[in-house]
């Protein structure tokens, strides 16, 4: 028999009796005070072969079929990570051209990650899931968390930078908050999707010991901590396979060794051969471009199993995953819970991600914050100061409420008390005169207020393709000469992911790194620029002078040759590779300023059962209030194997009033000091010393101390 489509399941949907439901209501799948599992199970019993099949396989888009006759709704995906994505058509990338698929239009991934507030992810999640279930979703694609391996990867805006630990934390925030609203949350791309170029087929080179200290963690955490409900597996190969059919990651890590009992989807169109997708962990196939009957998943499934080639066992257990997922989200339940849209609390926390996420890279004399009583004319130059970017970048762009440029946002903040003009300085296919008019209205102006960087073009932030180059586009950094020479009290607001600045960096006096930040974004940079929020962003990854400096680069293993990239720079992704290579980044890891100054003292570690806890004071030391993220990095003294100079291990975000001491308490299991041994496939905490270093980034280590382990210990993965 054919499988349903949507149109026939629609059909089917109207005929069905009430009675017929009615009878469904009896069932013990419906029954809320029941075990998971035993719902789970009763489901599948009632199922047929059919409909089984019509639950692991897309019937559009972004849907799987409904089963009128049971009362199974139609189940809906949507991207993701930054909010619920405009809608479109069943079967075509095209929007649908609906009129009520707005959403908040929170900050990109890396903007989340740059506050280091992983409360404020789950604030900001826990919006996205009222938003998604007010639009009728129940799997939210996101969140996003490939580790930063190169500062070209297209994606990296909306990933959670180069640090396992950072986006690990990060990321079982952003997921608890989605999953608290009844929703399930896909941490993607599983694994090794660090680069766009070739993305479908790119296989990755990368030894054990690496995959899991560097790359799996995020997702691990994922799984382990926040309980995530559904996993997508990346387009890219790993050792010749391709990862929504790779059975080493999903079968024996991600189900075997991480208990994960979640569904695992491809992404759209990654699967590649119906054998493989079936025997190597694959429970629900997306995508597009093909009849949904001749999915991997789908009919040559079906035929598969009718002719004994795959058994019924397999397929059950593809099915009962996707059955818990519904189940725990209470996508068959009454009670589940109602959304909201757009609500004040909605564009409050998009505003506070942005403010907290946008980091301070340079403020030589207080040039900042700017004093808005002394200033009458102030010049905002710039293409990035009037552009929209939320809907940008693929597939997490979003269909905002609204969306404030920064130069609406300075109007709106400044515009009553000072003159503010606007230039465009620059365009994508512009002229000389953009620059000249530009550095007329610097000359005219008591201070300028450059906004510029990347966007989502293809190219610079956009997922498909990676960038070409660190640089600027546009002839920004000849541009940014100029108007600095031309005016001095010039500020640099950069959008976009990390860029080089050598060029003018010395110049100018202060210099924001604004990220993506969403609907708000403009108000949340006023806010920041004229000091109605003290910035306390800190950068989630290495920004390079060059790129030959960072990793991938300097040992020329990107993009990979033959269809093929060896991450040869192993465990020495990010600061680990600055730090064994001694070379001076542009601006390290964890590093941001603030309009005060903090203080680090008496650092104590405490031991307790689990581990040790450190213990230290800091001191808010100026006269504003403001936010520092302090830092932990641990430093083994004599390891028996190669182990990174530093590795972040623990941070905490602490709120101080001008003058204010808290003490702050920081606690490292046992587990905290292990490597992996890929022999052992499990974690060792070496016995002997280490450093235990904390500061207000990975080269400012204000406190030391030293620690030992008395015994070895072991963890199997
Ligand atoms: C992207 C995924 C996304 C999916 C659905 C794919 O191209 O890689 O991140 O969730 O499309 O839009």
């Amino acid at each position: 028999m054919k499988i349903q489509t949507c149109l026939f399941c629609i059909a089917l949907a109207a005929l069905v009796r009430p009675s017929a439901l009615a009878q469904t209501n009896q069932y013990p799948f419906r029954d809320p005070s029941l075990p998971l599992e035993t719902r789970a199970e009763d489901l599948l019993s009632r199922l047929t072969l059919e409909e089984k099949i019509s639950i692991i396989h897309a019937d559009s888009k972004f849907t799987t079929a409904a089963i009128p006759r049971l009362g199974i709704p139609r189940r809906w995906m949507s991207d993701g990570p930054h909010g619920v994505r405009e809608d479109v058509g069943p079967d075509t990338w095209q929007a649908a051209g609906h009129t009520d698929d707005f959403s908040t239009a929170m900050p990109a991934g890396i903007c989340l990650a740059a506050t280091w507030n992983p409360d404020l992810g789950f604030s900001e999640c826990e919006a996205i899931g009222q938003e998604a279930r007010e639009r009728g979703k129940d799997i939210m694609l996101g969140p996003g968390v490939n580790i930063l391996r190169t500062p070209l990867c297209g994606r990296n805006f909306e990933y959670l930078g180069e640090d396992p630990f950072l986006s690990s934390r990060m990321a079982v925030g952003y997921i608890r908050g989605a999953q608290s609203q009844d929703i399930s949350s896909c941490v993607k791309h599983f694994a090794l999707n660090n680069q766009e170029f070739q993305r479908g087929s790119i296989n990755v080179d990368v030894d054990e010991r690496t995959l899991h200290e560097i790359y799996l963690p995020a997702f691990k955490a994922a799984v382990q901590e926040a309980g995530v409900w559904s996993v997508m597996g990346s387009y890219n190969q790993f050792r010749g396979q391709h990862c929504c059919e790779n059975d080493y990651l999903l079968n024996k890590v991600l189900k075997d060794e991480w208990g994960f009992k979640g569904l695992v989807m491809s992404d759209w169109a990654g699967v590649h051969d119906t054998r493989e997708a079936v025997l190597n962990g694959l429970d629900l196939e997306m995508g597009t471009e093909r009849n949904y009957n001749d999915f991997y998943l789908a009919q040559p499934y079906l035929d598969g199993l009718k002719s004994g080639a795959f058994t019924p066992a397999g397929l059950d257990d593809k099915v009962r995953r996707n059955l818990r997922v519904m189940i725990a989200t209470h996508v068959l339940d009454a009670d589940r819970k109602p959304g909201s849209l757009n609500t004040a609390a909605h564009e409050t926390v998009a505003r506070r991600v942005a403010e907290e996420g946008i980091v301070l890279l340079k403020n030589e004399n207080h040039a900042l914050p700017l004093d808005a009583k002394t200033i009458k004319t102030i010049a905002v130059i710039g293409e990035n100061a009037t552009r929209l970017h939320a809907h940008g970048g693929d597939s997490s762009g979003i269909k905002a409420f609204y969306e404030i440029t920064p130069l609406q946002g300075i109007l709106s903040r400044a515009g009553k008390t000072m003159n503010v003009i606007y230039s465009e300085g620059y365009q994508r296919n512009g002229g000389a005169d953009l620059a000249d008019r530009a550095i007329a209205a610097a000359k005219a102006a008591d201070a300028v207020i450059y906004i510029g960087g990347l966007n989502h073009d293809k190219g610079f932030d956009c997922e498909g393709a990676d960038r070409t180059s660190l640089k600027l586009p546009y002839g920004q950094d000849g541009l940014i000469q100029r108007i600095v020479a031309a005016n001095p009290k010039t500020i640099v607001v950069l959008e976009g992911t990390m860029v080089e600045m050598d060029s003018w960096l010395g110049q100018v006096p202060a210099v924001l790194q604004a990220w993506y930040p969403g609907m708000e974004a403009g108000n949340a940079l006023a806010r920041v620029l004229f000091g109605d929020v003290n910035p306390s962003g800190k950068l989630p990854a290495t920004f390079p002078k060059r790129l030959e400096d960072s990793p991938a680069h300097a040992l020329g293993n990107y993009p990979g040759t033959n269809g093929t990239v060896t991450y040869a720079e192993g465990l020495l992704v990010g600061y680990r590779w600055f730090e064994a290579k001694k070379i001076e980044p542009l601006f390290p890891f964890g590093f941001g300023l603030s309009y005060t100054t903090f203080e680090y003292s008496n650092l104590k570690l405490v031991p307790g059962d689990a581990g040790v806890t450190a213990e230290f004071e800091i001191k808010n030391a100026g006269a504003v209030a403001g936010a520092e993220v302090a830092q932990l990095y641990i430093h083994p003294e004599n390891p028996t194997v190669t182990r990174p100079e530093k590795e972040l291990k623990g941070f905490k975000k602490v709120f101080l009033k001008a003058g204010e001491t808290q003490t702050v308490s920081i606690p490292l299991i046992r587990s905290a000091f292990a490597f992996y041994d890929p022999d052992k496939k499990g974690w060792v905490a070496e016995k002997g010393g280490f450093k235990i270093l904390v500061g207000g980034s990975s080269r400012d280590i204000a406190l030391r101390s030293n620690y030992s382990l008395a015994e070895t210990i072991f963890e199997k993965d």
